[in-house]
């Protein structure tokens, strides 16, 4: 370890004089004299076995394939365990079983029983919380205020809001009859693995559905745990299975003749391939895909409350998110006041351990990720726009990147069309709202917006000709269990969430 002082860290971070933002109030070669002490969670909560195997059936198997693979910690890159890979047998046993479940036990079982299971199953998720969220930040790099605080209890809400659900299906879609679709095959990314799975899961069980869930193959470990919850919850077997393994073994189950539904969350491309694969069959797909979110702030905005909205809108999650607000859009004649302040509060965003309390952005999820993230931000430099990375100090070891703001970006640079995916903001002008909407809406993609402004009726006005599936007022990047989440063109379709999410698990009949 060093025995730098924290003033000579601090220095090394934000640099001396000239490189102290302006706005601290300091003097030419003046430095912050202090630094956060660290404050790391506790990570003997979490009991991490050497090998997992699959959960099918309501009991860890070995995988037919005999192959396993290491899941790591992407912020120190060192193993954390072994992971089954699944096979095509393995799928297709699975599928079988989750089949039987469905025919024997939970397709049948009245709507107030299955909710007995998921209020059970939202209780225990809260009881272990602080595990989860632990191994979540362990596994995917994300800070642990963030897992602690939103992927944890969102999480656990999803399971509380759809046990609701479970007995009401007649109020949920008054005058129709509500029966489940069968077996949901759901794949979903490593970029929020505990709540994606949830938004996965809870509404299919609470449609009397059953799954089998394909993790990304760099999370595996919430999913795993979960699979503990699940026997913990009494779930009868089979209801629940979890296949870990590659992409194709996602392809795989998606293709079984006999799933009855897909939900998929992850890249427009993979989405595109499995769109690919299910059409021409009767099964049901709802697809969540990529996004390059417009953050539009119009110059009567609250300029400090709108700096945190942007800075929550791409530093989350360190931008791994697909709704994240990637392309900040400032009204011209507040651009340099807005950009200095941000400048400002991304030097005192503190980049590091993810099981550090006090880390703002974590760890990129995978080196590929890394990699693809460095690719785009030279690819921002060279086709010229102005960057701005604070001079924080990274961990040695680890996928880590800097936070990073661009400026001068044209519509027409990579940096302002393609999903990054990182943190890594690109700010655009404009002129008038008409100018605004149309820059904004100038994407293949269309999940999510974000307006700021002081005035109501402009936010309605914006609002209704956004072409994104979900639009901010004057927030960006919350999230509620009742709440439809989804996209238009090449975002997806389908909701997920809310009465909506229920919809995508259902088939209904006439009285
Ligand atoms: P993918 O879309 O490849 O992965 C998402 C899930 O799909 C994972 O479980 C993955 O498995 C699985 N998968 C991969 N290939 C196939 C396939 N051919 N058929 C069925 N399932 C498949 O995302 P990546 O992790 O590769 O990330 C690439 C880019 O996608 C990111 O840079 C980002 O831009 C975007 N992305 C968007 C997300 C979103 O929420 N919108 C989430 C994640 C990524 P495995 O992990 O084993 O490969």
């Amino acid at each position: 370890m060093s025995k730098d002082t924290a003033i000579e860290r601090r220095e090394r971070r934000v640099g001396r004089g000239a490189d102290v933002p302006a706005s601290w109030g300091l003097g030419e070669g003046q430095a912050i004299p202090w630094e956060y002490a660290s404050a790391p969670e506790a990570r003997d909560i979490v009991d991490i076995k050497p090998r997992y195997g699959l959960f099918v059936g309501g009991k860890e198997i070995a995988p037919r394939s005999g192959e396993w693979f290491t899941t790591i910690d992407p912020s120190t890159e060192e193993p954390l365990a072994e992971i089954a890979r699944a096979n095509a047998a393995d799928v297709d046993h699975a599928v079988g079983v989750a089949r039987r479940a469905f025919r024997r036990s939970w397709g049948d079982l009245p709507g107030a029983e299955r909710a007995k299971y998921l209020f059970r199953i939202a209780r225990i998720l809260q009881e272990r919380s602080r595990e989860f969220a632990v191994l979540e930040s362990l596994n995917s790099g994300k800070p642990i205020k963030e897992s602690r605080d939103v992927d944890v209890p969102l999480s656990a809400a999803h399971f509380w809001y759809y046990a609701g659900w479970a007995d009401k299906l007649d109020y949920a879609f008054p005058g129709r009859v509500a029966k489940p679709l069968g077996v949901a095959a759901q794949v979903i990314p490593w970029n929020f693995p505990l709540l994606m799975l949830s938004w996965k899961i809870a509404p299919a069980l609470a449609a009397g559905n059953t799954v089998i869930l394909k993790p990304a193959s760099s999370t595996p470990l919430t999913a795993l745990l979960f699979a503990d919850v699940c026997r913990q919850a009494d779930l009868p077997p089979g209801v629940v299975n979890i296949v870990t393994g590659p992409g194709e073994i996602g392809m795989s189950l998606v293709r079984h003749p006999d799933v009855d539904k897909v939900a998929f969350t992850g890249s427009t491309a993979v989405g595109k391939l499995i769109g690919k694969a299910v059409a021409g069959t009767d099964k049901a797909l709802t697809l969540e895909l990529g996004g390059k979110a417009a953050n539009i702030v119009f110059d009567d905005a609250p300029l400090d409350q709108a700096i945190e909205g942007i800075v929550n809108g791409i530093f989350f999650n360190q931008g791994e998110v697909c709704c994240a607000g990637s392309r900040l859009f400032v009204q011209e004649n507040i651009a340099e006041p807005l950009v200095a302040k941000l400048k400002d509060r991304l030097s005192t965003l503190r980049v590091g351990d993810p099981l550090d309390k006090n880390t703002d952005v974590g760890a990129i999820n995978n080196a590929a990720q890394l990699a693809k993230i460095e690719e785009l931000v030279e690819s921002g430099v060279a086709e010229g726009a102005e960057i701005f990375q604070p001079a924080c100090e990274l961990p040695e070891r680890g996928f880590f990147f800097r936070p990073t703001l661009f400026t001068g970006v044209a519509q027409s640079h990579r940096i302002a069309q393609e999903e990054i995916f990182g943190p890594v903001l690109s700010v655009l002008t404009f002129r008038t709202p008409d100018e605004a909407v149309e820059k904004a809406n100038n994407t293949p993609y269309g999940l999510s917006a974000g307006v700021w402004t002081e005035k109501g009726s402009r936010i309605f006005a914006i609002v209704k000709r956004m072409r994104a599936g979900v639009v901010w007022a004057n927030t960006f990047n919350r999230f509620d269990p009742t709440s439809p989440f989804g996209g238009y063109k090449e975002s997806g379709f389908g909701r997920e969430g809310g009465v909506h999410g229920m919809h995508a698990y259902v088939r209904l009949e006439d009285r």
